[in-house]
């Protein structure tokens, strides 16, 4: 391992703040001396951290450049390496980043040693097919299966929920779909933990450095500049910041124009659980309970009935009429001044009749708004009016009930799948045969009655989603958006037929508010699954070195040729440990 000394100068000093050895700076400018490592990463995504790991098995000096100022240590002392806190992690701003692409769609993007799979599992990637459609070659995945060691879920210990297992075996039945049980989100069933990407190298990561540019000199680059003016020298340099930045930093740097094309999947999300029949008893209320027509009670009337009973005062009431408390709500359509003179006393629920109206006028249209009773005084709640005796005000004036009554109907509750969603964050996948699309089975901390459903397309997207810095348009050729609909529709029927005659209802979206699901309604709930990839695919050669510049390679899921029809951080790492590969036999070292 061999580090190049330089030197630190005097930043008034008109040179670089470092230089390298050979250059020979103004001795009296000189302040210190520091080593820069042989190979510089940008970005501690899989991609970087898995380039930095293969270079320090290769004996290269490595520094990582990291964005996010928020380390991987923080992220433990959170406690998310427990698995079950997934949920708390991946709402924790502090690791994670969204933002709306240019056309509507949300964008979540991953930070800090791991990007988004600190907040999930690592991919194990057990679909030989998958491996072998792909452009990238099975033994680099062997070594990163050696490198990880992940462990997949076994579905047979007996910590685990029999029944998801039982599901499971449900779906591995069905000639639909293949299953796979391919989702690392625990190591250790009993401890909970969690297999952290980020723990795969965690030397050297320097937190809270945004790379803008890379300065260039005879198609060699020369440093990395930060967004605070400061430069990063290097014999080498990774470029890992991820398939929507990595462009951003490329066009910065005059290099080369990064392709316009990415890929990325969509997803339609559908929650499901078991209902239960319950019947729903009609209440029967005291009678003889006394209501009091006081402002709150007013109040608690419009707001649970939604009818204008208000008291009304002004000096044309006649006097037999003054103090009293009227229910004007049919009158709103018929006040020949308009339904808003009415209904706009719902603040002080006291209607002020104007002096200019006449107690003529009062006693002439009387008749048309029923009288409840005397203001301040009391009513038994069985003297109110029939449309004021409801369920809601009983309850909102706290009126007792001394019996149960008829049976009204019946609702249907969900129950508790008894799937143990605080405990087990299990995971299954479904999968088409052809690999178009894939779904995954997800459970939620705190929602026992829930199973999430995530269908997923990802071999069509691309051409013409578009990056400029991190304002990513994903509106493609419109016969792209279709197939990605039809495919995911017929994800969603394989999976809800199977689903259905286990007994499950859909319960979002819930089949009052969309009865049939159809390829247009999937079409405009289909949303980003934060699966980018490609964005630089045409700039490197099968090295990962970016044509025409010696010492620059590329390291992450932007350098991947072809759609990835899966999950994207394994994919992502195993181009990381390409670029290492070879960045660490580079000649400018
Ligand atoms: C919420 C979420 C959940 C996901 N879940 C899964 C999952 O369960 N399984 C799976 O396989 N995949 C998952 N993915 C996808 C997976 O995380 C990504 O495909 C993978 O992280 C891509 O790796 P990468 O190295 O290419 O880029 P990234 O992971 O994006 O890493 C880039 C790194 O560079 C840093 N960076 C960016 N710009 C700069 C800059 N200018 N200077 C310095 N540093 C910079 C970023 O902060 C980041 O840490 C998920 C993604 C997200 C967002």
């Amino acid at each position: 391992m061999e580090l190049i000394r330089s030197y630190i100068l005097n930043p008034n000093a008109d040179h670089d703040a470092t230089v390298q050895l050979y250059e020979s700076p103004n001795v009296s400018d000189v302040v210190g001396i520091k080593y820069q490592p042989d190979v510089l990463i940008l970005g501690a995504g899989p991609g970087g951290l898995s380039a930095a790991h293969k270079l320090t098995l290769r004996g290269k000096s490595v520094r990582i450049l990291e964005k996010s100022e928020h380390t991987l240590a923080e992220y433990k002392d959170s406690n998310y390496d427990d698995t079950r806190l997934w949920q708390n992690a991946m709402g924790d701003a502090r690791f994670s980043e969204s933002f709306a692409s240019s056309d509507g769609y949300t964008v979540w993007k991953g930070s800090g040693n791991g990007g988004g799979t600190l907040h999930f599992g690592l991919q194990y990637i057990d679909t030989e097919s998958l491996i072998q459609s792909s452009e990238l070659d099975p033994a680099i995945f062997a070594e990163l299966q050696s490198l990880t060691q992940p462990q997949k879920y076994d579905y047979t210990h007996p910590a685990f929920n029999p029944n998801l297992a039982n599901l499971r075996t449900s779906l591995e039945e069905s000639s639909d779909f293949t299953t796979h049980n391919n989702k690392v989100y625990c190591t250790n069933l009993e401890t909970h933990s969690r297999l952290l990407y980020g723990d795969v190298y965690s030397s050297n990561v320097t937190h809270g450095v945004h790379i803008d540019k890379l300065t260039m000199d005879n198609q060699a680059v020369r440093y990395a500049r930060d967004s605070q003016g400061k430069r990063h020298y290097a014999g080498s340099y990774v470029l890992a910041g991820g398939a929507i930045t990595n462009p951003h930093i490329l066009q910065n740097s005059g290099i080369a124009t990064p392709d316009t094309s990415m890929y990325d999947h969509l997803g339609f999300t559908v929650v499901y659980g078991k209902l239960v029949q319950q019947p729903v008893y009609s209440q029967v209320y005291d009678p003889d309970h006394l209501v009091t027509l006081n402002i709150d009670t007013l109040q608690k009337i419009h707001n649970t009935t939604g009818r204008y009973v208000y008291k009304a005062e002004g000096t044309n009431i006649p006097a037999v009429d003054t103090n009293k408390v009227w229910d004007f709500t049919n009158f709103t359509t018929q006040h020949i001044g308009g339904t808003a003179k009415i209904t706009q006393w719902t603040s002080t629920q006291t209607l002020v009749y104007p002096p200019t109206h006449s107690s003529l006028r009062w006693n002439s249209n009387k008749g048309k708004f029923p009288l409840i009773g005397d203001f301040e005084g009391s009513i038994r709640w069985g003297s109110l009016p029939n449309e004021l005796q409801t369920d809601a005000l009983a309850q909102s004036l706290g009126v007792p009930v001394i019996s149960t009554g008829e049976i009204q109907g019946y609702e249907y509750i969900p129950q508790d799948l008894g799937l143990d969603n605080d405990n087990i964050v299990g995971h299954l996948q479904t999968r088409a045969a052809d690999l178009s699309w894939q779904t995954y089975y997800s459970l939620s901390p705190g929602q026992s009655t829930a199973l999430v459903l995530t269908h997923a397309q990802s071999a069509v997207l691309n051409k013409t989603g578009s990056v400029a810095g991190v304002d990513v348009d994903f509106n493609r050729a419109t016969g792209d958006l279709d197939v990605a609909a039809s495919q995911l529709l017929d994800a969603y029927s394989a999976n809800e037929n199977i689903l259905t005659g286990l007994g499950y209802t859909r319960l979002s979206p819930s089949p009052g508010l969309v009865s049939t699901i159809n390829a247009a309604f999937v079409k405009t709930a289909m949303n980003s699954i934060y699966h980018y990839h490609g964005s630089c695919s045409s700039l490197v050669d099968g090295e990962n070195k970016v044509n025409g510049v010696s010492n620059l390679y590329i390291g992450d899921a932007s350098t991947l040729k072809k759609p990835w029809g899966g999950s994207t951080s394994v994919p992502a790492a195993v181009q990381g440990l390409i670029a290492g590969s070879y960045a660490s036999t580079s000649s400018s070292m």
